[in-house]
């Protein structure tokens, strides 16, 4: 495995004036209203997911505004800015098949969309932002025809190169058409944690529109925005995540696309909680018991309400001083500190909390494609779990909370015998059993 990433842009997107300008979010990307109301701001961070080498280490790196704000007329929490998608995705190191947990999800995600949509063997299964194919593969083991959309390239050819069709590009209108007229028209779309980085969210869902089967079914997931606020995960707050998505902001701007959302599940264990949602071609579903439950839950924790998200902000601001302050008195005893997880949210927790390398100067990952490069921003040199073996290590920093469970058996068989800092939603100090 090579620790050094694939370089080179990957998408070059057309008609831009300044391809590289970030763009000021002043209108709802779900409703088009301009009352949008700014509650959490979390600094001028670098990218989350803009790793460096050792010979970048030297250069100045892109910082953009992260700012969340909330549309007063939808309830569609989003960032102040977007960030020009050729900043962000040329170098994309993340690889969806790489935690047991995710495969074990996608395996069941497959098989989800394959009922809700009454697929056949030999229907096409179309998959966006397909990664290295980890929900494709599932798909083909269900006898499906598979094709991807992704627009990493290194990504796009790991598929490929598995069998799993996959074209390289950014979801539009023209690939849908390009799908539907040399492949198939899908009777299954998927998109699993990518409609939350998209910019224009009704192009996106008019190009599944225009290319999904009669009586087939478009399911999305996306991490929900009722669990970023009640469990206080503002560090998956990063600036490819410009939306922080609930059912009913979405539900409203499908129908609006000529699409209806007929069901939804609510999975509080995956990527800190994830919502998924089913929409079919309007008129032709009926919305599930499971949907409206889930909108009046919705409903009930104040979606719309600014005072919810002002409150939301407070805590994690407490937060962040209660963090700090257990970091400097286990520095100030001497102890090591390095951190679990060199992932986007661990990137934008280090940055906005104001910790760096100085303090914890390792951060162990399981993506043997992040080992020897360093973390945005706060810099931490990136190794593998082995690590632990030799170097004393007397407390990590869980970054990668979200994962918990299978960080402590994977630090277990490394030998670690060492505490937890658990810094989301309130840090605390956990022992290693
Ligand atoms: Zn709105």
């Amino acid at each position: 495995m090579t620790a050094t990433p694939e370089r080179g842009l990957i998408y070059n997107q057309a008609n831009m004036a300044e391809p590289l300008a970030s763009r000021t979010v002043d209108r709802c990307r779900a409703c088009g209203s301009a009352r949008l109301r700014r509650y959490l701001d979390l600094g001028r961070t670098p990218l989350a997911n803009s790793y460096l080498d050792e010979k970048s280490l030297g250069e100045p790196e892109f910082a953009e505004e992260l700012c969340l704000q909330l549309c007063l007329d939808c309830g569609l929490s989003q960032l102040t800015k977007a960030v020009s998608p050729d900043r962000m995705f040329r170098r994309y190191l993340y690889v969806s098949s790489t935690t047991a947990t995710i495969r074990d999800h996608f395996a069941e995600f497959a098989r989800a969309a394959a009922a809700a949509a009454g697929a056949a063997k030999g229907d096409l299964a179309l998959d966006i932002a397909s990664n290295d194919g980890c929900l494709l593969a599932a798909f083909r083991g269900l006898g499906l025809d598979v094709l991807g959309v992704d627009p990493a390239e290194n990504l796009a050819a790991e598929a490929n190169a598995k069998g799993l069709r996959t074209w390289r590009g950014y979801w539009s209108a023209a690939l849908a058409e390009k799908a539907a007229r040399e492949v198939a028209r899908p009777k299954i779309i998927t998109a699993a944690n990518v409609f939350a980085h998209v910019d224009d969210m009704a192009g996106f869902v008019d190009a599944v529109a225009a290319c999904l089967a009669p009586g087939g079914a478009f399911a999305l997931e996306c991490p929900y925005v009722v669990d970023f606020v009640e469990k206080g995960e503002f560090d998956t707050a990063y600036h490819e995540h410009l939306s922080y998505v609930g059912i009913a902001p979405l539900a409203a701007l499908f129908e609006r696309r000529g699409l209806d959302v007929f069901d939804a599940e609510y999975f509080p264990e995956i990527h800190g909680g994830t919502i998924r949602l089913f929409a079919a071609r309007a008129g032709e579903r009926a919305p599930s018991a499971r949907l409206k439950g889930l909108l009046t839950r919705e409903e009930a924790f104040g979606l719309r309400d600014p005072e919810v998200y002002d409150a939301f902000a407070r805590r994690v601001l407490d937060n962040r001083e209660r963090l700090r302050a257990e970091v400097f008195r286990l520095r100030a005893a001497g102890r090591t500190l390095w951190a679990y997880g060199a992932s986007a949210k661990g990137n934008t927790l280090m940055n906005f909390f104001g910790l760096g390398a100085e303090q914890v100067p390792k951060a162990i990952d399981d993506n043997p494609r992040k080992w020897g490069l360093y973390t945005p921003g706060a810099r931490m040199k990136i190794v593998g779990v082995d690590a632990l073996k030799t170097a004393k290590v007397d407390c990590l920093l869980l970054l990668a909370w979200n994962f918990e469970a299978e960080i402590r058996r994977r630090c277990r068989a490394a030998g670690y015998a060492g505490e937890f800092l658990i810094p989301v939603p309130e840090a605390r100090l956990a022992a290693a059993n």
